[in-house]
C-alpha cells in the first residue's frame, strides 16, 4: 500500500489540485483525493514536487529498429528515408544479438520514463524475447509488405505465423498492413481483413497502418486502398502519421470506423522525416480520437512520450491536460486496454508517473521536463 501526493494530478483530461493517490501492493488504485490540505507533510504520504499522470501509452513504435539510431540523417523526406532503411537491412552489418541489445536498452528507457504500454510494429521475431521479459505491455502489430518472390497469400500466411510466434511468447499480436506504397492491393485487403483466404482465414483484432505520410510515395488512390481494405469488423483502427491527411480523408475514416478510429501522429518523427506536423486542429474539429507515438529511433533521437507532448505544445499551443490525454487515456482506448490503463481511477492499475520541469505559470512542458515512473 502506497499513498502518493503531488501539487497536481492530470487524469481523464482534468487537472486536480493537491492530489493524493492510494494504491495497493499490485499497483491498483484504491482512492483518489483532491484539494487535500498540507499534502507535503502528512504521515505515511510520499510527496513529490510536480504533476502526477497515469502511465503513458506509446501507440506507435518499431522497437526492432532501435539499432538504427543516428544512422539516417533528418529532413530528407520519406523516399530517401525508406531507401536508407532498405539499404541498412540489406547491408546486414548488425547481428541479431546487437539488435536485441539495443531494443532491450530502449525498452528499459521507455519503462523508466513512465511508458506503460506500446503499440509496436515488427517484421522480425528477434524482438519478441525483449517484449516477453519487459515490464511494458506490448501489442505487436505484425506488419506486412510485398516480399520478393512471394504471393500475397504466401506473405499473409507468413505474417500469421509471426502472429502465432508473438502469442506463444505471451504478447498480444495482430496482423497489420505497412502502407499503400509497399503493398499490392490483394495483400492490403488480406491484412486489412476485407478479403479472406480460400479457407476463410481473415485478419481480425486491432489494426494499425501508416497513412498519408508522404505526398511523393502515397499514391492518389491511398485513401480508397487503405480505408477500403480494412474491415470495419476489426476491433480498432490506428491511422499512423496522417501528415498529409485532409479533412476528407479523416472524415471518410471516421465514417467507416466510427469510434473505433484513432489517429496517431508521431510529432518528432514527422518533423525528422518530413519537417511537417499533421493538421491536428482539423482532427480536433472533426472530433476524432488523437493518440501519440514515438515511431522508431531510425527517425527520432529518443523514445520519449514527454518529448512528443512537448513538441506538440511548442508547435500548437495545446493545453497540458489535452496533450497528456493524448499520451495516456486516448492511447489506452486505442489499444483496447482502457479497462486497466490510461487513467488514474479506482480499480485500475495504470502506473503512476511524476512529470517534472513543467513551467508552473504557463503549465507548459520545458526543456527540463522529464517523466519518472513512481509505480
Ligand atoms: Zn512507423
Amino acid at each position: 500500500m502506497r499513498k502518493i501526493a503531488a501539487h497536481y494530478l492530470i487524469t481523464s483530461g482534468r487537472l486536480l489540485n493537491r492530489a493524493v493517490v492510494s494504491l495497493d501492493d499490485d499497483g491498483v488504485v484504491t482512492s483518489v483525493e483532491e484539494n487535500v490540505e498540507d499534502i507535503d507533510s502528512i504521515c505515511g504520504v510520499e510527496f513529490y514536487n510536480g504533476i502526477l499522470i497515469p502511465g503513458m501509452v506509446n501507440c506507435h513504435c518499431h522497437l526492432e529498429y532501435s539499432y538504427v539510431k543516428g544512422m539516417i540523417p533528418p529532413h530528407k523526406g520519406l523516399p530517401v528515408f525508406i531507401d536508407s532503411i532498405i539499404d541498412i537491412k540489406k547491408r546486414n552489418e548488425v547481428s541479431d544479438e546487437q539488435k536485441t541489445a539495443s531494443a532491450d536498452i530502449w525498452d528499459d528507457v521507455m519503462y523508466n520514463e513512465g511508458i506503460t504500454a506500446v503499440g509496436d510494429h515488427n517484421n522480425n521475431d528477434y524482438v519478441y524475447s525483449v517484449k516477453k521479459k519487459s515490464r511494458i505491455h506490448y501489442h505487436s502489430f505484425v506488419e506486412l509488405f510485398d516480399m520478393d518472390g512471394k504471393s500475397a497469400e504466401e506473405t499473409f500466411r507468413w505474417g500469421l505465423d509471426r502472429v502465432k510466434t508473438s502469442l506463444q511468447y505471451g504478447i498480444e499480436a495482430t496482423i497489420a498492413p505497412h502502407a499503400d506504397y509497399t503493398m499490392e492491393e490483394r495483400l492490403i485487403r488480406l491484412t486489412g481483413g476485407e478479403d479472406a483466404l480460400e479457407d476463410g482465414t481473415r485478419a481480425d483484432g486491432l489494426c494499425s497502418v501508416h497513412f498519408k505520410e508522404s505526398v511523393v510515395l502515397g499514391g492518389p488512390d491511398e485513401r480508397r486502398l487503405i480505408l477500403g481494405s480494412i474491415s470495419d469488423r476489426r476491433d480498432g483502427v490506428l491511422l499512423v502519421h496522417c501528415i498529409y491527411a485532409t479533412e476528407e480523408d479523416i472524415s471518410a475514416a471516421r465514417e467507416k470506423f466510427g469510434d473505433k478510429l484513432t489517429v496517431v501522429p508521431c510529432p518528432l518523427s514527422n518533423l525528422y522525416i518530413e519537417q511537417r506536423l499533421p493538421d491536428i486542429e482539423m482532427m480536433k474539429r472533426l472530433g476524432v480520437r488523437i493518440a501519440l507515438g514515438t515511431d522508431s529511433l531510425s527517425s527520432n533521437t529518443v523514445l520519449s512520450m514527454v518529448e512528443e507532448m512537448r513538441c506538440l505544445q511548442e508547435h500548437l499551443n495545446l493545453p497540458l491536460t489535452e496533450v497528456v490525454k493524448y499520451a495516456t487515456e486516448n492511447g489506452a482506448v486505442a489499444l483496447g486496454i482502457d479497462s486497466w490503463a490510461g487513467t488514474v481511477e479506482v480499480g485500475k492499475r495504470p502506473g503512476l508517473v511524476l512529470l517534472s520541469g513543467v513551467d508552473p505559470e504557463t503549465m507548459r512542458l520545458t526543456e527540463k521536463s522529464k517523466g519518472r515512473r513512481l509505480i
